[in-house]
């Protein structure tokens, strides 16, 4: 297959935003895929080679990808750094570029999807000594043999920066249509796609084996499953009746989500609530793990900090872990626990279709067989039958320095990928008359000035469409940010900026600088209000309004353990805001009685 037709095809899909579009011209490059391709494809269109949870990136640095360049167009370096400062896009040096010395070349040799493909694979393979060397030379001879369009994409590509704008649902959606045409039929590649996180394994076995094999798919150790989610409730009381009255309430700690899987050779794997392997982060709850008596198993759990004598320690102590180096001090200065909540699979018996206190006794009878319980325990649940009980509990979960419950529904199997009200979570701040906290996706910013001049100085904030897969805009913020926060976070937004908005962004005001949507923050603010310049449930409750936050405040915790997919959506801000209508029309009511 050439390279070309999905060169040309990334070149549509930059220049539309509509999932509609983005989605028929991924169907028309999967038609014209051959079988055996349409896992590569999948994972191309998405700018990976591989699923996430394998951990293995390209991600070449865009010195090195200057030199390649260079190598391929007798170009010099520096000059190349010089031309990327003045466009802000490698790709668009490299096509321009490419186009000039094809113009000189006699022949170019004819990229094919495969060898793109394998090329890539070795440079994302390729590690140690004269590594760096060996990737120049490969990139190099790839673009050497490019089109214009097809070097603009590959470097890109190799750069982290392809931004499609295609999501895992639009991928799945494309599926459906091309090899079923049927859309409806995405809901079974989403559920296997849950069970497995591997778009690219959905792909190959719908189209190689079809619908049949798609719904024989079953989790498997070593594939990490799409985490179950919680629904968040204002009281103990409305809890308890949207439970029927009996529930299972567990604390809800304050940590680091975390699914362990063992697989038959005695390794074991922790990928974090994005799904990424974070083993060597938390090495010290491992060796526990390891002696749980199952020669294969997937778990959950949440991982805190503890202090000296063991006492839960808010989540930002865990940040003092999350690093590449000196992971040994840090082990031992930072100690942690792991408290499981969950099993989904135990010695290849499914346990995920088990209702909960299954799952649950499965879960005590593994733990209780555990040689060492060191750096590990399991989460404290509670049977629950009223809401007093469930107040009762909670008041003893803060006291230990966890942030609330999570209640949970004593039949439901385990939902991957799911938000749903089998799980409702309980914490102070979502009681009536007090302040929520959101999660919300930084889409753009503006430079900082006085003081803050070198460093972004206000962001512009954006929630979730879950339905229409884009970030639409509901607030600016620039307060709670400490001289070091503003520091941190802006380095970090650097790596995304992009040179014009997102066509997965949906704003109407102006930002002076735009980036890929990544960064999640957490926000306070004291109420939502309409407004005319936010794009966030625009219309839906007045015409021509969207949702704004007022008084809104960064609470110093970036939320990095959550994709940009998993921040607060719109359909949730409409929630948040029927929830203060109503409790605004009690205290009305209130006050008129009294
Ligand atoms: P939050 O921002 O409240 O942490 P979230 O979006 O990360 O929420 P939710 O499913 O909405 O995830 O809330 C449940 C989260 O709470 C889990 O992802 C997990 O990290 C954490 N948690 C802590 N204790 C428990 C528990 N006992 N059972 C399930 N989840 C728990």
């Amino acid at each position: 297959m050439d390279f070309s037709i999905l060169a040309e095809a990334f070149d549509r899909m930059t220049k539309t935003s509509s999932r509609t579009e983005l989605t028929a011209i991924l169907v028309e490059v999967l038609k014209k895929t051959p079988k055996s391709l349409v896992s590569k494809v999948s994972y191309l269109t998405q700018g990976k080679l591989f699923p996430d949870f394998l951990g293995i990136e390209i991600g070449m640095a865009e010195k090195t990808v200057s030199k390649a360049i260079g190598k391929a167009y007798s170009f010099e370096a520096d000059r190349i750094q010089e031309l990327f400062r003045k466009t802000g896009d490698l790709g668009d040096v490299a096509a321009e570029l490419s186009s000039k010395k094809s113009q000189q070349r006699l022949s170019s040799g004819k990229l094919t999807v495969e060898s793109v493909y394998s090329t890539l694979e070795e440079i994302a393979k390729t590690s140690g000594s004269g590594s760096s060397v060996v990737r120049v030379n490969k990139l190099a001879m790839l673009l050497d043999s490019a089109s214009s369009l097809e070097a603009k994409f590959l470097v890109r590509f190799v750069t982290g920066k392809l931004r499609l704008g295609v999501a895992d649902f639009t991928v799945l959606d494309a599926l459906a249509v091309t090899f079923t045409d049927d859309k409806k039929n995405r809901d079974k590649l989403e559920n296997a796609y849950n069970l497995t996180s591997d778009l690219g394994y959905v792909a190959d076995l719908l189209a190689n084996k079809g619908l049949k094999a798609i719904g024989a798919v079953r989790v498997t150790a070593s594939k990490p499953v799409r985490p179950m989610l919680a629904e968040r409730m204002e009281t103990a009381e409305l809890i308890i009746s949207q439970m029927n009255h009996e529930a299972a309430a567990e604390y809800k700690l304050d940590g680091e989500r975390v699914q362990a899987h063992k697989v038959r050779s005695g390794e074991v794997t922790l990928f974090s609530r994005r799904l990424e392997q974070i083993t060597d982060q938390y090495r010290d709850v491992v060796e526990g793990l390891g002696s749980l008596p199952a020669k294969e198993f997937i778990v959950e759990g949440e991982v805190v900090a503890i202090d000296w004598e063991g006492k839960y320690l808010p989540f930002q102590e865990l940040m003092h872990r999350r690093r590449k180096y000196d992971l040994d001090a840090a082990m031992k200065n930072y100690p942690v626990v792991l408290n499981l909540f969950d099993v989904l699979l135990v010695d290849s018996h499914e346990v995920i279709e088990e209702p909960y206190e299954k799952r649950r006794a499965v879960l005590e009878k593994l733990f209780e067989g555990a040689k060492t319980k060191n750096n590990m325990m399991l989460v404290p649940a509670k049977k629950v039958k009223d809401a007093s009980e469930i107040d009762a509990l909670m008041e003893v979960s803060l006291a230990s320095g966890c942030e609330g419950l999570v209640v949970k529904n004593l039949e439901s199997s385990y939902k991957a990928g799911a938000r749903g009200y089998a799980w409702i979570k309980y914490k102070p701040e979502y009681r009536p008359g007090v302040r929520d906290t959101i999660d919300l996706v930084v889409v753009g910013a503006n430079h900082g000035m006085g003081r803050r001049a070198g460093v972004y100085g206000a962001f512009l904030l954006a929630a979730y469409d879950d339905e229409a897969d884009v970030f639409r805009t509901t607030t600016k913020v620039g307060t709670g940010f400490s001289d070091a926060d503003l520091e941190k976070i802006s380095r970090e937004l650097d790596a995304h900026k992009t040179k014009e908005k997102s066509p997965r962004v949906d704003a109407k005001v102006e930002a002076e600088v735009w980036f890929e949507p990544k960064v999640v923050m957490e926000i306070i603010a004291s109420e939502i209000t309409l407004s005319p310049i936010y794009t966030a449930g625009l219309d839906q409750i007045r015409q021509g309004a969207g949702f704004a936050l007022r008084f809104p405040k960064f609470t110093g915790k970036i939320r990095d353990d959550k994709a940009p997919e998993d921040s607060t959506t719109v359909k949730e801000l409409m929630e948040m805001y029927q929830k203060q209508v109503r409790q605004l029309k009690k205290e009305e009511l209130e006050t008129a009685e009294s």
